[in-house]
Parts: structure tokens; sequence; C-alpha cells
């Protein structure tokens, strides 16, 4: 399988391997393969009943191709997700005759980003294990994505992470599963300053040549193609259960950078049968106003209850423009330089109308938020974050027909937003047990001032040269 940029020319292109360690492409596009695999009716019905971990190898093969031989990706998938809560690592709730709930927070730390990030730690260790090559994750978090990408990566060779996070403006849950992990790769750094000014340090270091002279520096933004394709395995797994390839399902999809939700239109590409992708956003509404009404303009970002659906610029959507636009990728390159200059651009109607046929958006309320969770709680038992919670709204108002079963992504335990859960429902959840000793753990971080030269400095001490 080969990869090309959303933004190159169709001659270039690299393989799985070069895609994952390369993340973002060098004229600032995002890899996709050359073409989408597709699946027959009948090879899908012989995935039914498969344990995860096959399941995963099988669906993920023809996107791996021949950078990792079939037993090998098997093996991958193994250790990956057998470090999940749960046999079926992600388990399918029923909540009404209509409505399940795909549970996939059951990962080391309870936020649906282990699905894909537990591999992705396994993929970098291979991948630079061939090469001897040295791997310096930089990264910056206001909380989930941090936690995740360091538990996946603590222990690694070849890979050291260096995690900036605001020193004291992130809840105590969220510091405390990065910094209770003491593998000597993992570096976290508290900065005296906003999450903004430890994005753009993060930035910064991309293109500052006393570091990228010496070190090989990665991400594990959803940038990467390999978090995304690890996430259309679950689509599968839903869609299996409840009948596919015969039946046909909807999804709904707590949406921020649009990696989760194009996970679900590549299941679609494969020919999984999905009959309609719902978009979820909260009142950071970006991706609600450019699939209702084809303005993709970036507002201010308010802060909400659901943070990680709080953005501005949803990276991922770039790909599905691309395909939207029959895959044009000067025209593309255009469109995307227009919104970077000017925060604003606007959908072709040709993208639109194929955007159209597969794909429908919600925006919910604070009030449909709470009304969801209650509803969840009262109607179903379920305790459910308030992620999960717009996309639960999003799916109860769909005008779908009746017969079509409506999955929505849970994608948070509700244990890490405990004081929304609660103020929502007035149940407490409580954290499961194998974080219950969160609190009694041992924590290391450094302290820095809110300035670049200094985090620069003490990277560039620690880190270990590309080769
Ligand atoms: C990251 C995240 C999302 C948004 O997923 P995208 O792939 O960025 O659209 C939704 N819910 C939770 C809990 C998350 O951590």
């Amino acid at each position: 399988m080969e990869y090309v940029s959303t933004r190159g020319s169709q001659g270039a292109s690299i393989d799985f391997e070069g895609a994952t360690l390369a993340g973002l492409a060098s004229d600032g596009g995002l890899y996709v393969p050359r073409e989408w695999p597709r699946l027959t009716g009948t090879e899908i019905a012989a995935m039914r009943g498969l344990p995860y971990p096959e399941l995963a190898a099988r669906v993920m093969e023809p996107f791996v191709g021949d950078s990792l031989a079939p037993d090998r990706l098997r093996a991958l998938c193994e250790e990956a997700y057998g470090r999940f809560a749960h046999a079926a690592v992600t388990p399918l709730v029923q909540l009404d005759e209509r409505h399940w709930l795909l549970e996939l927070f059951h990962g080391p730390t309870l936020a649906f980003k282990d699905v894909a990030l537990q591999l992705l730690g396994l993929l970098f260790e291979e991948f630079l294990g061939r090469n001897g090559g040295k791997l310096t994750i930089v990264g910056a978090t206001s909380g989930d994505t941090g936690s995740a990408a360091i538990d996946a990566v603590a222990g690694r060779e070849g890979v050291e992470i260096f995690m900036l996070h605001p020193h004291g403006r992130i809840s105590d849950v969220q510091r405390r599963q990065m910094t209770s992990v003491l593998a000597p790769n993992v570096h976290n750094i508290a900065i005296d300053g906003s999450f903004d000014d430890a994005q753009a340090f993060v930035k910064r270091m991309f293109g500052d040549p006393e570091l990228t002279g010496r070190f090989h520096i990665g991400a594990v933004n959803s940038i990467n193609w390999a978090r995304l394709m690890a996430q259309v395995v679950y689509y599968f797994a839903a869609a299996l259960q409840l009948g596919a390839p015969d039946r046909r399902v909807a999804f709904s999809v707590p949406t921020g950078n649009f990696g989760d939700v194009f996970a679900g239109y590549v299941a679609h590409r494969m020919g999984l049968p999905i009959e309609q992708l719902i978009v979820a956003t909260n009142v950071n509404d970006i991706l609600h106003r450019a699939l209702s009404q084809g303005d993709y303009s970036a507002a201010a970002v308010t802060p909400t209850a659901a943070p990680s659906m709080d953005i501005q610029v949803s990276s991922n959507f770039e790909r599905l423009l691309y395909d939207a636009g029959g895959r044009n990728a000067a025209a593309l390159a255009d469109q995307m330089r227009q919104f970077e200059a000017s925060k604003a651009t606007r959908l072709t109607n040709s993208q639109r109308e194929s955007i159209a046929a597969l794909f429908t958006s919600a925006r919910a309320e604070p009030a449909d938020m709470t009304a969801a969770m209650r509803w969840a709680r009262e109607a179903c038992g379920e305790l459910i974050d308030p992620h999960s919670a717009i996309a639960l709204h999003a799916a109860r108002a769909s005008d779908l027909s009746a017969d079509v079963p409506i999955v929505t992504l849970a994608t948070a335990h509700p244990a890490k937003f405990r004081d929304a859960v609660e103020r929502a429902t007035g149940q407490r959840p409580s954290l499961p047990a194998r974080i219950g000793d969160l609190f009694a753990r041992e924590e290391r971080y450094a302290e820095l001032p809110g300035d670049y030269a200094a985090v620069r400095d003490f990277i560039a001490a620690r880190a270990t040269p590309a080769r």
C-alpha cells in the first residue's frame, strides 16, 4: 500500500512505515492511502465473531501492506489490545430498541485515544528497532491526549516523550495519570503558562534547527495515519454485531479533530454498509456549520464541559475535503492555504454534495448534553461522560428511519469527568479499580518557566540524537 499527501503530487509516495514515522507530509498535507481497499460482503461476513485483535489485524492488513508480516501485525494487535480491561475491548451496550453505546474507554487511561495510541507505541518501537533510529516525541496537552500518549510509549525502545502541560491548570486526575508514569523515557514538563503557550512552544520546536538538526522530532496527534487506521476496526466490530453486512447501521460520533469520524468514513469506503455518520459537536460548531451550510470558518473557542471537542481547526477534515473534491491535490492545497490565511473558506458544491451522501451533523447546547446524560442514567441505568452525551443527543434527534440502529461512540469513561457527570445526574462515578490507587502513586515532573529557550534546552540536554 502506498500513501500520498493530500497537498502533494500523486507521483511521490511512501509506504506505511514511512507514513507512520513521518506524521505530517513535508508539503504540509496529510497522508492518505493511494486508493481505498475494498472488501466484499462475503469477506465482511467472514469476520463475524472474531476476537478483537484478530479482527483488527484483518481490517488493517491491506493498509499495512509489506511494512509488517501478517503474523507480526497480529502479535502487535494482541499485545496492544491485551492491555484493555474488557475482554471484548470495545463492548457494545444496548440502551433501547434502537440506540446502542460503543464503549471505547476500557484502555489504560480511560479515553478512546488508547485504542489507537496503544498500537502506535508498538509500531514506533517495531519500525525504529529495524534501523536503530531514535524518535523524540514532543507534545502539549490540556489533559487526555497526553496521558494516552505517555502510557503508549512508556518503556518502549527507541522512543522518548516530552509532554508539556500548563502548570496548575489541568485536573489532579489528568496530571497524575501523566506524572505517575516513572519510566525513564517519559519526561513531563509543567510550564508556567497556558495550554496555548505550551502548544506554541511545541510548534516552534518542529522548526528549530537546534533540535531538528540533532533529533528526529515526532508527534502523536491524530494527523498520524496509523491512529486513524486503528480506529476503523471498532466500526467493523459494532456493525458486525448488529447484523452487517446484511443490515445497515448508523453511527453518532462526538467530534473534535475529525479523526474518529473519519475512521468511520474509511470503514464505509472499505465496503461496510454504513447508512449515515452523524458528526456531533458542542457550541464550538465549525464542523456543523461546514456540513450544514458549507461555511468552514473558525471562531473563538468557548470552553465547555466536553474539552476534547473545544476546537477551532479540525485537522482531519482536510482528508475528507480531499476525497470529496475528487482527490485534486492542487485545488485542495489552494483551499487549505486560503483557510490558513483567513481562517475561513467555503466548501465547493461538489464537495458538499459528495459529503451529504453519507454525513449529517448536529450541534448540542449544554442543556441538550445534560438531558442526554440524565436520560441514559434514568431510562437505561448508564452513566455517560459529557462527550458521549453530546453524540447521544445527536443520535436521539436523528430523523433516520426507525429500522436503522444507531451506535453512539462513548469516547471517555464517566469517571474522567466526575464533576460534570455528578452535576447532571446527581451520581458521582467512581474511578475503576485499575487506576484506583492513582492518588497514592509517586509523581515526577519538571517545573520550567514559560520561556521557550528554557524548555528547548531542557529537552536538548536529555533527548537521544536521531542515530
Ligand atoms: C479526542 C476526543 C474526542 C474527539 O475525537 P476526534 O478524533 O478529535 O474528533 C472526543 N471525545 C473524547 C473524550 C476525546 O478524548
